[in-house]
């Protein structure tokens, strides 16, 4: 790596090309032992499991929120990098973190872990946020002021025109904090007041974070953070707010915060569908189009003596909206993308397949459907009768209470398609919450 591009004219644009380096290389021994203890496996800390994702995944996620983050370098144990290789790609797969990433080896102490992960940065990078992953509960909010205070704060020194030399964020010390002797008697204590304890992600200028760390590699400098060695480097560095609920998991105690409510708040989730069918007309000759007419399903039960409906399925447009809602939830798309209407496959099937299929894709993201609100819109027929048996049909494939489905349905009033009798349309909307 070169200081190269740092120079203010070479930038392309005011915004400085940050990056992350994600440090999951350390060995976690503390909770690796305290695992292999009661399981009889040894588990490193960054890789259990946090709501279905290894612990570094989370940062991976919240990182890849912030616009202004450009990459991610995730650093791994040496002999891991195979299988982690393999196992971001599988992540990043099923769920795309929409950013590129790259992934490196790092060293024996947490300072080599980063030099190795900023060797690994590439060239037209101008800054970096260091991120321990055992710091799962970083919001995108923190990242953000950190990446904010390196590109806007007023400089005291270096190369470009605005923009902090490295940033880290802070709390006040609510303890009362002593420094001790060896043999365990107090020496001091310093005034509470000007202490901070200091969290990542720490951000700063690559140049001089890369220059320090030379420094550092020269000079045999032993730090437990990048700040410190900028400090010993003579640079400024700013603190920020950090956040309590900003964590390091170090010991096994701290293991139960992974399964704590507190962080567990996925917040609800509403989805909605919307589906139009149309009627087969009396005068409609076309072999194809009355090959496609089909008996009216809504709700998954049959309509006796309704309109004949165009489709490719069973032609439930109930049911076809309730997939799309249901698909809204699992952020999966939509029902054409997964049951595409030029698949013979989907012929004649009944939609009670898809909404099974759209509620298996609510499950794997984590959700259950808790409430459906559906409404029917047709001029014909008449569907006050049917709305109690569809509901009671429609939360048994949800498996849902009967109280917790409501069908409606509706008429426009002779007005558009519907009104015209020329066809039918349908609205659902699901509630889902976690679990
Ligand atoms: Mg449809």
């Amino acid at each position: 790596m070169t200081t190269k591009g740092l120079k203010h004219s070479d930038l392309p644009d005011p915004d400085l090309h940050l990056w992350a380096v994600l440090l999951a290389a350390g060995s976690g021994s503390r909770i690796a032992q305290a695992l292999a203890e009661g399981t009889g496996e040894a588990v490193r800390k960054q890789y259990l499991d946090l709501h279905g994702a290894p612990l570094f995944w989370h940062s991976a996620r919240t990182f890849a929120r912030v616009q202004a983050v450009k990459g991610l370098v995730f650093v791994f144990p040496p002999q891991d990098l195979e299988r982690m290789s393999a196992l971001v790609a599988e992540l990043d797969a099923g769920e795309p973190l929409g950013l590129p990433w790259r992934i490196c080896a790092g060293g024996a102490r947490r300072q080599d872990s980063v030099r190795l992960g900023l060797a690994a940065l590439p060239g037209d990078c101008h800054g970096v946020l260091v991120h321990d992953s055992a710091r799962p509960f970083a919001t995108a909010g923190l990242v953000r002021r950190v990446a904010e205070a390196l590109m806007e704060e007023p400089l005291s020194t270096g190369p470009l025109s605005k923009g902090a030399v490295a940033v880290i964020p802070g709390l006040n010390v609510t303890d009362t904090i002593k420094t001790v002797r060896p043999d365990n008697t107090v020496q001091d204590t310093p005034d509470r007041s000007v202490l901070r304890a200091v969290q990542t992600p720490q951000g700063f200028l690559l140049a001089p974070l890369w220059a320090a760390h030379q420094r550092a590699q020269a000079e045999a400098w032993e730090v437990t953070d990048d700040a410190a060695l900028m400090e010993r480097a003579g640079h400024p560095v700013a603190v920020v707010p950090g956040e309590e609920q900003n964590v390091k998991i170090t010991t096994p105690a701290d293991l139960a915060l992974l399964s704590s409510p507190m962080n567990e708040a996925k917040p609800p989730r509403t989805g909605w569908g919307y589906d139009v069918h149309r009627y087969l007309a009396s005068n409609e000759t076309d072999a194809k189009t009355k090959s496609q007419a089909r008996p009216m399903m809504l709700g998954g039960i049959a309509i006796p003596g309704g309109p004949q409906v165009i489709a490719h399925s069973d032609g439930d447009v109930l049911l076809h909206a309730l997939t799309d809602a249901l698909l809204g939830v699992a952020c999966a798309g939509d029902i054409g993308q997964l049951f595409p209407d030029t698949d013979q496959a989907f012929a004649n099937m009944p939609s009670a397949v898809f909404v099974t299929e759209a509620l298996r894709r609510v499950r794997a993201c984590g959700y259950r459907p808790a409430h459906a609100d559906l409404t029917v819109v047709a001029q014909v027929p008449k569907l006050g009768p049917h709305k109690a048996r569809m509901a009671a049909q429609i939360a048994q494939l949800l498996e849902l209470p009967q109280a917790c489905v409501n069908v409606k349905a509706t008429t426009e009033e002779g007005l558009g398609f519907t009104g015209e009798k020329r066809g039918i349309k349908a609205i659902a909307v699901v509630t889902a919450l976690p679990g």
